[in-house]
């Protein structure tokens, strides 16, 4: 899954391909795209040009330069191609966005969960994120005020895309290990220096990744995630895996015992 540092990268490329060019034809190849947007909204993008793409948490904005937001979120398994022209859309082609230029900007998507829709000019998407990791507005004191009227874990609250904008399942398991912080202790528990360490880890793990896609990462360089049964880095102890929320949580039952 593309967590915050494969989307930022995603997100440069895009912009060094597209930005300045003009949309020429859109083109929606599967079902699941068509509900956020209708065939009158796909036509009205040929035309449009792009005058920049941003990053907010793991939310892609297209800005149009008639003042529309084209918003992408690559979900589970999204991602972008931009294809030369005469170049053969792949299998899981979903959209297809032809350029002034010939070049195809391609959502490629296996699991098709991936979203796009267009916000009017004037009506940016609402996307109710608390603060990037890098932003200065992430502190402890910050996260004790979000947490302190929260009574689950930790692992969970750190999901919250409200709390902390892209953080996701693979870095907060990974900023818990650094931190030495278990993923079941209360949120609400935590004190003032056990979180600057969190935010601290949060930084360190966010920063040391390269943008690379996990697939091709590897578990090799990842702590504790995907790494059940295996031995602790730090302490030789097999990693366990629980599930919280519905979701993986990955730790060491000896460093992270609090
Ligand atoms: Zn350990």
């Amino acid at each position: 899954m593309p967590e915050l540092p494969e989307v930022e990268h995603a997100v440069r490329l895009l912009r060094r391909a597209v930005r300045g060019r003009t949309i020429a034809h859109a083109e929606l190849r599967h079902p699941s795209l068509a509900r956020r947007l209708p065939p009158a909204v796909l036509a009205s993008l040929a035309g449009a040009r792009i005058a920049d793409v941003t990053r907010r948490g793991k939310h892609q904005l297209i800005a149009l330069a008639d003042g529309r937001t084209l918003r992408a979120h690559f979900r589970m398994t999204g991602d972008w191609l931009v294809l030369r022209a005469g170049e053969e859309p792949p299998r899981f082609a979903r959209a297809v966005f032809e350029l002034d230029d010939g070049r195809r900007l391609v959502l490629e998507d296996s699991r098709a969960l991936a979203t796009l829709d267009v916000h009017p000019a004037g009506a940016p998407p609402a996307l109710d994120l608390g603060p990037e990791p890098a932003d200065p507005a992430l502190t402890p004191e910050y996260l004790r005020a979000r947490f302190a009227r929260r009574r689950g874990p930790i692992k969970p609250a750190l999901l919250d895309q409200r709390v902390i904008a892209g953080l996701g399942n693979i870095y907060a398991a990974e900023a818990l290990w650094r931190a030495r912080i278990g993923p079941r202790v209360r949120a609400s528990s935590l004190s003032r220096p056990r979180l600057a360490a969190l935010i601290a880890a949060i930084r360190a793990v966010i920063g040391r990744a390269t943008g690379a896609r996990y697939t091709e990462i590897g578990a090799a360089r990842l702590a504790v995630y995907d790494r059940e049964g295996l031995k602790c880095r730090r302490c030789g102890t097999p990693i366990r895996r629980i599930v919280q929320a519905g979701r993986s949580t990955y730790y060491c039952p000896a460093c992270q015992r609090r």
